[in-house]
């Protein structure tokens, strides 16, 4: 009898990293060692945590202390509205750590309020313009609004780059972030069929300016409507980008770490 352990399938599985999960959320927060180890047990060993308000920002430092997430500390354009401005000048002090790998997550939403609107720009402009000063990359919210925010970075001039979280639209939507130094975040979306402008762009950009991502306990995937994500959920978004673009999922999914650990200024 062979004494031998055969081959784990384990040992040639791609590594990931969700570049996109609120873990310190309610909803995941309270099993998190749970969700980490379902996750690890997919083959994901990189997670990239993005506060939505000031409240989580020391929450996430303590997290990251402790299980060595990559965070993003920002506010949120949901949560722009009760942003007071001494709130932003005190992000300046707290992400200037080294511990903080980006500012994040903010940017513009059109489908709020339009009331909301110049508050979300205002202080959208304010974090871009600290980010350009601690020469961090950001995380950015789009919904309606991709237009304007490339308006605004351009105007800024902002050259740190960072990643459109949650990418969806046409192959010349995303490229004008990809020519601005951004990475595309690619989450969920490619697994609904009718997104299919978006999974034709998918197909066509350089696979250097891609990450993945999940937007956990948000946007769950084709057939799982209804349920809390979760970054275990990631291997399947690479399953499909892998399907739509006819490559490998091992060659994407190192390519991909790559992408991400360059974009967070990973050592
Ligand atoms: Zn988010």
């Amino acid at each position: 009898m062979s004494i031998i352990p055969p081959l784990q399938a384990a040992d040639t599985r791609p590594v990931l990293f969700d570049s996109h999960c609120h873990l310190d959320l309610p909803e995941l927060l309270p099993e998190l060692e749970l969700h980490l180890a379902n996750a690890k047990a997919a083959g994901v060993e990189g997670f990239l945590v993005p506060a939505v308000q000031s409240s989580a920002w020391l929450p996430l430092l303590e997290l990251k202390q402790r299980y060595g997430f990559y965070i993003a500390l920002g506010v949120h354009p949901w949560w722009a509205s009760q942003a007071q401005f001494e709130t932003l000048v005190g992000l300046e002090g707290l992400a200037a750590l080294p511990e903080v790998n980006a500012i994040g997550e903010i940017g513009l939403d059109f489908a709020l309020d339009e009331q909301s609107f110049a508050l979300q720009r205002q202080c959208f402009e304010f974090q871009l313009q600290l980010a350009a000063k601690l020469k961090k990359p950001v995380i950015l919210h789009h919904r309606k609004s991709q237009n304007e925010l490339l308006q605004v970075i351009k105007q800024q001039q902002f050259s740190q780059g960072g990643i459109l979280h949650a990418f969806s639209g046409s192959f010349q939507q995303g490229m004008a972030f990809i020519d601005m130094g951004f990475k595309l975040g690619i989450g969920g979306t490619i697994t609904y069929e009718r997104a299919e402008k978006t999974r034709k762009a998918v197909k066509q950009f350089p696979l250097t300016a891609l990450v993945l991502e999940t937007d956990s306990p948000s946007m769950p995937l084709n057939g799982f409507q209804g349920q809390i994500n979760t970054p275990a959920q990631l291997p399947l978004v690479l399953k499909v980008l892998a399907e739509l673009r006819g490559e490998s999922t091992q060659d994407i999914a190192s390519q991909l770490w790559l992408n991400t650990c360059q974009i967070l200024k990973k050592n």
